[in-house]
C-alpha cells in the first residue's frame, strides 16, 4: 500500500477535487491511504473565526461562517452536477444525488455547532488551545468527505475513516505529538482490514485526538506529518506528497520563479531545508519515513505527469552542482549575550542555553566569540522574560527583523571554499552576513541576513552555484512547468 497526502491547494475547489479523484485512480491497484488537508485558505479562516469570536466581535465571526459554509455548498454542487453528467443510469444518478445531500446535511449541522461555539466564545472571550483544535479540525473534515463523495462518483471502492480514531496524539493541543504505539495499534486494526480488501481508505491529515478523545492538532503544516506518520505504521510502501508545485525546487519559487526541479534528495537533505523554512515539506515528515527507510516523493498535482523529487536514505544520482537547495526562515530574532566580565567565564555558555531550556526556545543558529554568544530564534513571542533571566548574569541586546538562510547540498561534504564562495556572492549583491553558524551539520552552511535582504540573497546564491548547470544534469530538470 501507499500514503498519499493532498495539500490545500490540491482540494481547493471541485475542479481540483475531481482532479486529485482522478489520480487516486490511477494509483487504485497500489491500495493508496488518502490524507487530506482542508480546501486551501480554510484552517486560516477558522483560526480568525475563534479569534474573532473570543474577541466578542461574534458578527465578524459569524459572516466567516457564512462564507466558508457557503463555500463547500458550492463544491457540493459543482462536485454534484458533474455527477448526473457522468452516471450510467437514472437510478444511479438519484443514489448519487441523495449521498451529497448527506453532505449537505452534514454541513449544515456543522455550520450550526459552529455558529453555537461563536456564540459561546464571545461570551466567555476566551479561545483555549483545546478549543481551538476542535474548531480548526471541521477544515479537514470537511474537505475529505468532499473528496470521500467524489471517489464514490468514479466507483472507486472507497471507506473513510476519522482520523481521531487512529492517530492517537498528547494533549499539547495545537503542537501535538504522536504517541506512535497507540498510533501504529489503532491504525493497524482500523485501516489494515480495508487494505486486504484493495479498498482506497481517505483520512483527514493535521487532526488527531488524545486517549481520552480530545480533538488536537499537529501545528501548522502538519498534514505531511500526519502522511508520514500514517505510512510508517503501516509501512507504506512510499509515501506521496501531492502539492502545487512540481516537487522540491533549488528555490523557493514564489522567490525564484525559475527554481529547479530536484529529482533526488536525500533524507538527511530534505529535513534539513525543511527544518530551514522549506514551505514544501512540514519539518517532521521525514523523521518516521527514516525510521522504515520509506521513500517520500513531492508530486504536483497540477501537473501529475512530472515525476517530482524522490526522497530516500542513498544519494542516488551524481551532479557536478555542489548544492542541491536554498531554504530560508523569516521573522528571526537575535539575541546577542555578553559576558558581563571580559573573557568567556567558566560555564558560561552553559548558564545562557539552561536558561533557552527553561523558556523552552529552540535556538536555529548559534556563534560564539571570545566574550559572548549570538543566538537565533524563530518566534518574538515571550522573549522579554527570557532576556530578564539573561541579564541577571551577562548584557544581552536583541535585534528583530532577521533571516536565517540555509544552503544544502551532499555534495557539500567533500567540498571546500564553500563559504568563501558564499560570502563573495552575497558580498557582490550588498547582502551583509550578520551571523553564521558552527556547522552543526556537514550538509548545510547556515548564516544570518536582514529580512528585507532575503530575495536578493537567495537570486545571488542560485546564481553563483547553479550557473554552470546544464540539460543533462542528471539531477535537476531545469525545464519543468
Ligand atoms: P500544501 O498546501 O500542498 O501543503 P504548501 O503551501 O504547504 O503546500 O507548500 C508548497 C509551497 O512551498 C509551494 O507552493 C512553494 O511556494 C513553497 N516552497 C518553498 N520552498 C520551496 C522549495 N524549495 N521547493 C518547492 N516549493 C517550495
Ligand atoms: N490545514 C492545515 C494548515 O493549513 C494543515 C495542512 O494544510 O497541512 O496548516
Ligand atoms: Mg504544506
Amino acid at each position: 500500500m501507499i500514503v498519499m497526502k493532498f495539500g490545500g491547494t490540491s482540494v481547493q475547489d471541485a475542479t481540483a477535487i475531481h482532479n486529485a479523484a482522478n489520480i487516486i485512480q490511477r494509483e487504485q491497484v497500489r491500495v493508496p491511504l488518502i490524507v487530506v488537508s482542508a480546501c486551501a485558505g480554510v484552517t486560516d479562516m477558522l483560526i480568525q473565526l475563534g479569534e474573532l469570536s473570543s474577541h466578542g466581535e461574534e458578527h465578524k465571526a459569524l459572516g466567516i461562517l457564512e462564507e466558508l459554509y457557503q463555500r463547500h455548498q458550492q463544491i457540493v454542487s459543482e462536485l454534484a452536477h458533474g455527477s448526473t453528467g457522468s452516471a450510467s443510469g437514472r437510478t444511479r444518478s438519484v443514489k448519487i444525488a441523495n449521498k451529497w445531500e448527506g453532505v449537505r446535511d452534514t454541513f449544515m449541522r456543522d455550520s450550526e455547532e459552529l455558529r453555537r461555539l461563536i456564540l459561546s466564545l464571545s461570551v466567555l472571550k476566551e479561545l483555549t488551545p483545546r478549543t481551538l483544535d476542535q474548531i480548526m479540525s471541521y477544515g479537514e473534515r470537511w474537505s475529505s468527505l468532499l473528496l470521500y463523495h467524489e471517489l464514490c462518483q468514479l466507483r472507486i471502492p472507497t471507506i473513510q475513516v476519522d482520523a481521531r480514531t487512529i492517530l492517537i496524539t498528547n494533549a499539547d493541543f495545537n503542537h501535538a505529538s504522536p504517541q506512535m504505539q497507540l498510533t501504529e495499534t489503532k491504525t493497524r486494526e482500523l485501516i489494515l482490514p480495508f487494505v486486504k480488501k484493495q479498498q482506497v481508505v481517505v483520512t483527514q491529515g493535521f487532526i488527531g485526538s488524545t486517549s481520552d478523545s480530545a480533538t488536537t492538532t499537529l501545528g501548522r503544516g502538519g498534514s505531511d506529518y500526519s502522511a508520514a506518520i500514517l505510512g510508517t505504521v503501516l509501512d507504506a510502501e512510499e509515501i506521496q506528497i501531492w502539492t502545487d508545485v512540481d516537487g522540491i525546487l533549488s528555490a523557493d519559487p514564489s522567490i525564484l520563479p525559475g527554481a529547479y526541479r530536484i529529482k533526488r534528495m536525500t533524507f538527511e537533505e530534505a529535513s534539513e531545508l525543511a527544518y530551514f523554512g522549506a514551505k514544501v515539506l512540514h519539518p517532521s515528515t521525514i523523521l518516521p519515513a527514516i525510521e522504515k527507510d520509506i521513500p517520500v516523493r513531492v508530486l504536483n498535482s497540477r501537473n501529475p505527469e512530472s515525476e517530482g523529487t524522490l526522497i530516500t536514505r542513498e544519494q542516488t544520482a551524481s551532479t557536478a552542482c555542489i548544492i542541491k537547495s536554498i531554504a530560508y526562515k523569516e521573522g528571526i530574532t537575535v539575541v546577542n549575550v555578553k559576558s558581563t566580565r571580559m573573557l568567556m567565564a567558566h560555564g558560561f555558555l552553559s548558564k545562557v542555553f539552561e536558561v533557552f531550556a527553561i523558556h523552552k526556545k529552540s535556538v536555529d543558529v548559534i556563534a560564539t566569540s571570545e566574550v559572548g554568544v549570538a543566538l537565533t530564534v524563530d518566534s518574538a513571542e515571550n522573549l522579554e522574560p527570557l532576556v530578564h533571566d539573561l541579564q541577571s548574569f551577562a548584557e544581552v541586546t536583541v535585534h528583530h527583523g532577521k533571516a536565517v538562510l540555509c544552503v544544502v547540498g551532499e555534495n557539500m561534504r567533500q567540498t571546500k571554499g564553500i563559504a568563501a564562495r558564499l560570502f563573495a556572492a552575497l558580498d557582490r549583491s550588498n547582502v551583509n552576513v550578520e551571523l553564521i553558524s558552527h556547522g552543526g551539520s556537514e550538509i548545510n552552511l547556515t548564516f544570518v541576513i536582514k529580512e528585507t535582504d532575503i530575495e536578493q540573497a537567495v537570486k545571488a546564491l542560485h546564481d553563483e552555484f547553479f550557473s554552470g548547470i546544464n540539460e543533462k544534469d542528471p539531477m535537476f530538470d531545469i525545464n519543468h512547468l
